[in-house]
């Protein structure tokens, strides 16, 4: 096939909660927007729809009394994004030229012009690649094993029940230490004889009652039978290369996130894990024009809800842009789509060729080329 080339004044990528909800609030304002989202891949753990369609049951989504399955839920935001005239292209964005707008990005079969880009490309757990751990059918993920504590703990499946977290970050300890609250015991395994999490995160873990360390361990292989899920855990001590099996009935790995940017890397400003920074009063990156919401710029909250409201925050961002307002930037500046930038304390505009402009009536500035 040949290459395609479309021209679009609102790009999204990825079409998880952030996304579609991006796509809702921008085609109902009528700006046509085009989502973007990878296909299916097993290997990747990627489908249209994001994170939540590898899960079960979403109890905590506002609006669904009695919980949802997260693939159900998906569906119902793409109906929502579809019914308002989002278009969907299902392609992996190989390549992103982010240096003047129009923004390009390429796919193996169309380049994309944009006006302006949401960037909603989520970010994915990290696991450990060992048996048992794939998504049912393949392993137990989704039956006993989780990467999101705040998620799946709650569950009935997890209640008065022990629980096995990995890891030995801030992660393990927060999912550790919130697990406890329906857990009957919850082991932590770690591959070293002391933590990485912060001291704080320590402390409430090593001092929880209910939690108990296990040290210089690897947790081989998840065990489990197919009707009533996981049963433990082959461990392995690695100082002394000792194995044995824990009994359990749920784990969960909380070795870390990777949020999906390394298509900007270089381009846009991230964190040291990569996660893009945003300006904090809107979705704005340090690109005027490109906004980013949800997972892929959330290291905190990590929720649907939390993703679909920052989805909201980039399309309006996006439509404010394209109406030549000013939206806030990463730097405190406020920055309109013809380059003025206005000065955080609001007092002076300067043009793009340099000129500066008083942001009152009356006062007059020396031009600056
Ligand atoms: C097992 C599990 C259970 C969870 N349960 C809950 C829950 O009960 N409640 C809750 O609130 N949250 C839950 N979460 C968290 C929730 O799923 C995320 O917070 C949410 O999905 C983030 O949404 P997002 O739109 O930012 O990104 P995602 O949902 O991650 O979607 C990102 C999309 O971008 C696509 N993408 C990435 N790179 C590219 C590329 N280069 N080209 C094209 N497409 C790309 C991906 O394929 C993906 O579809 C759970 C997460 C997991 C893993």
């Amino acid at each position: 096939m040949a290459i395609q080339t479309l021209d679009k004044e609102v790009v999204i990528i990825g079409s998880g909660p952030a996304g579609l909800t991006a796509a809702i609030y921008s085609a109902r304002a009528n700006l046509k927007p085009l989502l973007i989202d990878a296909p299916v891949d097993a290997h990747k753990q990627t489908a249209p729809g994001g994170q939540l369609m590898i899960t079960t049951d979403v109890e905590n989504y506002p609006g669904f009394s009695e919980g949802i399955q997260g693939p159900d839920l998906m569906i119902e935001f793409r109906k929502q994004a579809e019914r308002f005239g989002t278009e969907f292209l299902e392609e992996w964005i190989t390549e992103v030229d982010l240096s003047e707008r129009p923004f390009i990005l390429r796919t193996d079969n169309y380049i994309v012009n944009a006006q302006t880009l949401i960037i909603a490309t989520g970010a994915s757990a990290k696991w450990l690649g060992i048996p048992g751990e794939a998504k049912v059918p393949n392993g137990f993920g989704g039956n006993g094993v989780s990467a999101c504590a705040t998620c799946d703990g709650p569950l009935p499946a997890f209640r008065n029940k022990t629980l096995v977290v990995v890891g030995g970050g801030d992660t393990a300890m927060e999912e550790a230490t919130f697990l406890t609250r329906y857990a009957a015991k919850v082991y932590v395994v770690h591959r070293r004889d002391k933590l990485r999490a912060s001291k704080i995160m320590q402390d409430k873990a090593l001092h929880n009652e209910k939690i108990e360390f296990i040290w210089d361990t690897g947790v081989e292989e998840i065990v489990g039978q197919d009707d009533c899920g996981v049963t433990g855990v082959r461990l392995r001590n690695l100082k002394t290369n000792k194995e044995r099996v824990l009994p359990c009935e749920g784990v969960f790995i909380a070795i870390g996130h990777k949020p999906n940017t390394d298509l900007f890397r270089g381009q846009l400003d991230m964190d040291e894990v990569g996660y893009l920074k945003t300006s904090g009063h809107s979705t704005a990156t340090n690109i005027p024009g490109v906004f980013a919401c949800g997972d892929v710029q959330d290291s905190v909250y990590r929720q649907a809800v939390t993703a679909a409201g920052t989805g909201c925050m980039s399309a309006l961002d996006a439509e404010r842009f394209l109406d030549h307002l000013p939206v806030a930037m990463p730097s405190g500046e406020e920055v309109t789509m013809e380059g003025e930038h206005i000065t955080q304390d609001h007092r002076v505009i300067i043009e793009p060729d340099g000129s500066m402009i008083p942001n009152q009536p009356d006062k007059v500035l020396a031009k600056e080329k």
